[in-house]
């Protein structure tokens, strides 16, 4: 070991840093964050320095200035000074630290993560930088964003869990269970209060050593392509004991998940049978029940045109804690990838995202209202009931001539767009052969865009 690793206290301690510019800055926030009395010795100091709290002391180093210190910065970045002051700090047996010159340091600072109080450092004995800047970048990814509030919740319920369970061994057994409940899932979700409803129940319990309350998070997947999976969507996938995803989800996506995590298919989406959404909920309740983490994958967003709000009512009241993970909608997903802008500043004012096919007994849609002037139509699931859509949408007094485009298998590997006229939608979707997930996009803004490469030419004459 290059180093010797430690995490030291410096609540209420006094330290030094000399120097007074950007590396001293950094060093001094650092030293404030960890609650240390600093005192910044340098003729002339930064703003920042000067208005952070800090003793300063106006003028160049003297060697006495490390007495009564605990932890020496020398920061000056010039040479010579910290030498003075690394050498100044080694003859009264401090620990010293010169800014950027490891083999000039008896201690160097590691790159960290932050999940307050949960920290983590990382080193590689200063041999590799670049090494330690990806490392952390990884574990910044992999870590959740409320990891810290996880470390607090379970210190507030040391004494009772204590109190509850003496046996120190029974007791290590209780809080490994704890982290990977779902009491545990409800609070990185955010979910506090009923955390600690779960938790109460769970420690008055003297019966009751297990941790077994499920969660349910309704993840959106994005519209195919996995890299634009949100952060919290993968680290809920990790997580998850079960994921229950739909047809439109694809393998790649399910790799994701653990490798030991049970996968359901219930089929459905787009224009296929398959289990049906009563059923779907009660399999989502029964799984929590079980004190699973159960991730509900949808494609896009978990609440647009997905049937996620059904889910998400049935199971709050059962009394099930669910988590929504929101996820790029397909209409976003599909401009995106073939760079339309939904809105624009005098052409689409309006964006409105729309189901083509409305379940069956839903009402139908009002077409005439949505044909207005200045606004992005998002079509979703109208590429069946394309020419019935084109032919309201002129009636209500859109011209025929409104540009439309039309992207298939948006993001993925076998997107596919075209470009035309509303007039002449229907004979655009049949010339073009759609027959994946599309998205019809009507308006001025549809006229702008790439989506007709590589067919745009044979498709100039149908539009
Ligand atoms: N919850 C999803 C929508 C599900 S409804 C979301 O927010 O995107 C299914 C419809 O979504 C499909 O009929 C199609 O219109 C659209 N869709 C989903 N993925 C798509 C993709 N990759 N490209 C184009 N359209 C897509």
């Amino acid at each position: 070991m290059q180093h010797f690793p430690i995490f030291l206290g410096l609540k209420g301690r006094p330290a030094l840093i000399v120097g007074g510019g950007e590396a001293a800055a950094r060093k001094l926030r650092l030293l404030q964050k960890a609650g240390a009395v600093v005192t910044v010795v340098a003729p002339r100091v930064l703003t920042e320095i000067e208005e952070s709290g800090a003793r300063l002391r106006r003028r160049g180093f003297v060697a006495g200035d490390v007495l009564g210190q605990t932890i020496v910065f020398a920061a000056t970045e010039l040479r010579e000074v910290d030498d003075r002051v690394a050498e100044a700090a080694r003859d009264k047996g401090l620990p010293w630290n010169v800014a950027d010159r490891a083999e000039a340091s008896s201690f160097i600072l590691p790159a960290i993560v932050e999940r307050d109080p949960v920290v983590i450092a990382i080193s590689s004995g200063g041999t590799a930088p670049a090494l330690v800047r990806r490392l952390r970048e990884r574990i910044e990814r992999l870590l959740p964003a409320r990891l810290g509030q996880l470390a607090r919740f379970a210190d507030s319920f040391r004494g009772a869990v204590k109190g509850l369970l003496p046996d120190g061994i029974i007791r290590r057994r209780f809080w490994e269970r704890f982290f990977d409940s779902a009491v545990a899932e409800a609070i990185l979700a955010g979910q506090d209060r009923r955390a600690r409803e779960a938790m109460l129940a769970l420690v008055n319990a003297p019966a009751v050593r297990g941790t077994n309350v499920g969660i349910v998070h309704l993840v959106g997947a994005g519209p195919g392509s996995p890299d634009l999976l949100t952060l919290r969507a993968l680290q809920v996938l990790q997580r998850a004991d079960v994921v229950v995803f739909d047809r439109l989800i694809g393998p790649q996506l399910l790799d994701l998940a653990r490798r030991d995590a049970e996968r359901i298919h219930v089929g459905g989406g787009f224009n296929r049978q398959g289990l049906p959404q009563a059923e779907i909920n009660v399999l989502l309740a029964r799984l929590a029940g079980e004190g699973k983490c159960v991730v509900r994958l949808k494609s896009g967003d978990p609440l647009v045109f997905a049937r996620g709000g059904e889910e998400l009512a049935y199971l709050r009241r059962r009394g099930v804690t669910v988590e929504v993970v929101p996820g790029i909608t397909a209409a976003l997903g599909c401009a995106a990838a073939v760079g339309l802008s939904l809105t624009h500043r005098n052409r689409a004012q309006v964006v409105s995202l729309v189901a083509g096919e409305t379940a069956e007994g839903g009402a139908e849609i009002d077409w005439a209202a949505l044909a207005r002037p200045r606004q992005t139509l998002a079509i979703y699931m109208g590429v069946g009931t394309a020419g019935h859509i084109s032919r309201r949408l002129i009636e209500g007094g859109l011209s025929a001539d409104t540009p439309v485009a039309v992207v298939e298998n948006g993001t993925l590997a076998d997107q596919r767009g075209a470009v035309g006229r509303l007039g002449a939608l229907k004979t655009l979707i049949r010339a073009t052969g759609v027959d994946g997930p599309a998205i019809v996009f009507v308006g001025d803004a549809a006229a702008d865009t790439s989506a007709d490469e590589p067919v745009s030419h044979q498709l100039a004459e149908v539009g």
